[in-house]
């Protein structure tokens, strides 16, 4: 999957050579590091399984040296080797330390993917580790960290730049070679802060692709609203540039502050803006009309609510008041919608309970969890099966504090030995 090597094209010429976008979903990593969000380990594995049916290619699926996310990260692991999240990659996020690769693989040995992050610019290195690393000891301990990814035999590691944007260049690009010659498979150039603008990060990515000479990811940050934009021209220079382009999102945008590229709308645009679709091309199949279903779980997840006027999946996107667009779209849809609801998985009719409700709880009892799963044509072998699971749906409760969803309830009945690990946190052990 992984392209080493550049190429060379002018204009259209050689297409099917030219460099393909891959999306990497950071929404459990960067989206559950957000000030007063968090997502259950249930509810970042359900984000993963619906990742992988939308065609993302990698899940930056959690912390592998944070202690209480390794039972979900293993059991995440597990389900990848069960064929159930595949062909999604499931990839860590850790600092670019020889210690953090150490303990990343002590404590979820079975890991194949990482990410090494460390800060480059000079305003983090001075303002953040005041003195106490120099830019040799930044390329020093990302070289070291990459050698004990290696040694481990790690498939995939990208190396990320934290404020990359913020970065003196000769820096960067000696940062981008020290982690290209150790053997690192991509460049995350994270605009953490959101500081570029679709015109600077198109040329950087043109020339990071060209001179780095290795795939490229772009992260980018949405501080002045560009997040979107930013992603999409940062991936067109890549590609310009010659390199495969790996777009780092969110889903609804989710994300530290003004939050990340949101994956739809990075998507919508690759797909319905003008001209992009015939030169910058996915490379897989990215399935679209999974992104209601996707979206509206993670606003259920995280508590936080759709905007109406939010790309594809905003409750205003297909609605229309006004006389003259309302009569244009009753006439061709087309008058005045860009993409069709169905493309997003939108129009079919959900059923809201507005009367009596028996709903999943960490105190429920047998009854009316049987009466729950029966609405969803699911039966047990036996009384003591329904006992486990619904054992297994009070925990999960008791970590989430609010009703399981179906696809919740129904992972948890098909694969419990999963749930059961995926669930368990032991603290000071
Ligand atoms: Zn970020």
């Amino acid at each position: 999957m992984l392209k080493q090597g550049g190429y060379t094209y002018s204009n259209f010429e050689g297409l099917e050579k030219m460099g393909k976008i891959y999306l990497i979903d950071v929404t459990n990593r960067d989206g559950v590091q957000t000030a007063r969000l968090g997502l259950s380990k249930l509810a970042k594995t359900m984000i993963n399984i619906y990742l992988n049916e939308m065609g993302v290619y990698q899940s930056e699926f959690g912390f592998p040296t944070t202690r209480h996310e390794s039972h979900y990260l293993q059991a995440n692991l597990k389900l990848a080797e069960m064929g159930i999240l595949q062909p999604i990659r499931l990839e860590g996020w850790i600092r670019a330390t020889a210690e953090d690769v150490e303990r990343a693989y002590s404590l979820v040995p079975s890991i194949k993917d990482l990410n090494l992050s460390i800060s480059t610019s000079h305003q983090m290195i001075t303002g953040k580790f005041r003195g106490s690393r120099s830019e040799q000891d930044i390329l020093t301990m990302t070289a070291e960290a990459i050698d004990a990814a290696k040694s481990h035999g790690t498939e995939t590691i990208g190396v990320n730049a934290e404020d990359a944007s913020r970065t003196d260049t000769d820096f960067l690009l000696r940062f981008a070679s020290v982690a290209k010659e150790h053997g690192a498979d991509r460049f995350r150039y994270c605009d953490t802060l959101g500081y570029d603008n679709p015109f600077t990060i198109y040329e950087m990515g043109k020339m990071l692709a060209k001179e780095v000479g290795i795939p490229i990811e772009v992260h980018c940050h949405g501080d002045l609203g560009m997040a979107v934009a930013n992603s999409v021209a940062g991936a067109m220079g890549i590609i310009d540039g010659g390199q495969d382009a790996y777009i780092n999102t969110t889903i609804n945008g989710i994300g530290e502050r003004a939050g990340n590229a949101d994956l739809v709308a990075v998507v919508l645009t690759l797909k319905k803006s003008k001209g992009l679709a015939e030169k910058y091309k996915f490379g897989m199949p990215i399935r679209l009309s999974k992104s209601w279903k996707t979206c509206k779980y993670a606003s259920y997840a995280f508590n936080v609510p759709i905007p109406i006027n939010q790309p594809g999946v905003g409750a205003n996107v297909f609605a229309h008041a006004s006389g003259i667009h309302a009569d244009g779209v009753l006439k061709d849809p087309q008058n005045y919608e860009l993409y069709d609801f169905k493309e997003l998985g939108r129009g079919e009719p959900e059923m809201v309970e507005t009367g009596r409700e028996i709903c999943s709880g960490e105190y429920s009892g047998i009854s009316g969890f049987r009466h729950i799963m029966g609405k969803m044509e699911i039966s047990f072998e036996s009384r003591d099966d329904a006992e486990r699971v619904l054992e297994l749906v009070r925990y999960a409760n008791v970590l989430a504090q609010k009703p399981l969803v179906a696809d919740e309830l129904q992972f948890i009945a098909k694969y419990p030995d999963i749930a059961k690990e995926l669930l368990a946190i032991t603290p000071l052990t």
